[in-house]
């Protein structure tokens, strides 16, 4: 039987990481922010901070609430802190050796009853808990960017998460306030898998000089009451991520649906990486 979740890590305080944290602690989780060095897991938690005064500028937030929240929240720079934690989810960078290693080397710290989670988009759940002891603890919690602010949580099972990881991270999924969906693990889950398909046919349009940049987006936006339109998305998430994400897909399912458009290999080798180099579908 798992223990009740009080105490959380995370491991990487970046653009996923430091999010998580945030709604970990603002619901009442003691956390544990974990980076390779102090100074970037307090770069972090500079950014809750950041976020949660935004929070109180807004009236949705109390001052008592976000300095609570604050004071839950530990930096660390030592994998060893993760002892005492219940839960530890994974947020460092999209590879998979990396996740391996860490998960290997986590499963000699934590008790054997810790639930190991992974945020990653894309990578197999399967392969990342075969490298993990009890890997019946593995389980994917996929968030969304802004993590304090987007809703959804994909629980993704592995072959081997076993019934009581994912009621326990079911549990943890509601406290923290979480609209979940739970998917088996098969290439880019649910949301990955919907959301590249649509990208890689919106820019496939583009290509073909069916309408500008900005009427296929407004096609979705007006049309379908998206709040952001495929091709503004790929510029958001990044012309480079979103090229390897479909490049995975495609090698993973050999489905056309994923064979990466030219104009996407064209705009990444060009630089024209999205919002983060100035220009993507757009300039910025
Ligand atoms: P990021 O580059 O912003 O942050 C990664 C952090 O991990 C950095 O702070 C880095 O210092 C740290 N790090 C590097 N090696 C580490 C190690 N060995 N141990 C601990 N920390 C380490 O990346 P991100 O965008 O937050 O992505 C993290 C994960 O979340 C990836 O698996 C990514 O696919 C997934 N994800 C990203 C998004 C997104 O929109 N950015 C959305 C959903 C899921």
């Amino acid at each position: 039987m798992s223990r009740p979740i009080t105490h959380v890590g995370v491991l990487g305080a970046g653009t996923m990481g430091h999010g998580i944290a945030h709604v970990a602690a603002f619901h009442g989780f003691t956390v544990l922010l974990y980076d390779v060095t102090l100074q970037a897991a307090q770069a972090g938690l500079a950014k809750i901070q950041k976020n949660l005064d935004v929070g109180v500028d807004k009236g949705k937030v109390t001052p008592a609430q976000r300095d609570l929240a604050l004071s839950r929240i530990t930096c660390v720079d030592q994998l060893s802190a993760m002892a005492p934690c219940h839960l530890v989810i994974e947020a460092i960078p999209e590879k998979l050796a990396l996740k391996q290693d860490t998960f290997k080397a986590l499963s000699q710290i934590v008790s054997v009853d810790c639930v190991l989670a992974s945020n990653t988009s894309s990578l197999s759940l399967t392969e990342i808990a075969a490298a993990a002891t009890h890997p019946g603890r593995v389980v994917g919690l996929h968030f969304f960017n802004p993590v304090h602010l987007m809703k959804l949580l994909e629980v993704v099972r592995a072959f081997q998460t076993s019934e009581e990881t994912l009621a326990a991270v079911q549990a943890f999924g509601e406290t923290i306030k979480k609209e979940l969906i739970v998917v088996k693990d098969s290439p880019g889950f649910a949301s990955s898998r919907l959301g590249v398909a649509l990208g890689l046919e919106a820019t496939r349009m583009l290509e073909e000089g069916v309408a500008s940049a900005l009427d296929i987006d407004r096609a979705m936006e007006l049309g379908y009451g998206h709040p952001m339109g495929p091709l503004k998305l790929g510029d958001l998430v990044g012309l480079d991520v979103r090229l390897a994400i479909a490049e995975y897909l495609y090698a993973e399912t050999g489905s056309p649906t994923f064979r990466p458009p030219q104009l996407l290999k064209k705009l990444v080798r060009a630089g024209k990486l999205g919002r983060k180099s100035g220009e993507g579908f757009y300039r910025y």
